[in-house]
């Protein structure tokens, strides 16, 4: 008898199979005026979110952007203004150049590279927004595209400690 190794097994942050609403619910949540980043939870690709669509590997954002009716000129780049490549909030993005979208991407690096370690997927205003709701964990998770044990963490301080 032969059993699949469990090793074999995808492991996702999220069940995938809620990944095209995640997009419908982000485009939502964009359009009504959010503005912290979206963070996809899924899988990435080259640090882009990815979602297969028909069998094609596509970048979520540029799904999102597709189904807010975004017109995209071809040849041109989405660019994340907040330089987070795994955001999918498409108030962050903007069509540029590819050089434009090379600067933005050596701006950001040396941003990044002054913050601490860069680990963490969350931005401090998140985890302030997490630790005043009034939201369960569940739902604060889905939202940040975080595991809920995350959230049960930076509300007991645990996690995120130094941010008051
Ligand atoms: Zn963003």
């Amino acid at each position: 008898m032969t059993c699949p190794s469990p090793d074999r097994k995808v492991r996702q942050r999220a069940p995938y199979r809620a990944a095209p609403a995640f997009i419908a619910e982000a485009v939502q949540r964009a359009l009504a005026g959010e503005q912290d980043c979206i963070d996809w939870p899924y899988a990435t690709s080259e640090r882009y979110g990815s979602i297969r669509i028909g069998g094609r590997t596509q970048r979520a954002h540029l799904v999102a952007l597709e189904q807010a009716g975004r017109v995209m000129t071809p040849g041109m780049d989405q660019r994340h203004r907040c330089g987070r490549r795994i955001c999918i909030n498409i108030s962050h993005l903007e069509e540029g150049t590819r050089v434009q979208n090379m600067a933005d991407a050596i701006e950001h690096g040396s941003i990044a590279r002054g913050r601490r370690h860069g680990r963490s997927t969350l931005e401090e205003a998140s985890v302030l927004a997490i630790r005043a709701s009034q939201e369960s964990s569940a739902v604060l998770a889905e939202r940040y595209g975080v595991r809920p044990n995350q959230i049960t963490r930076i509300r007991a301080r645990t996690s995120w400690a130094w941010l008051t």
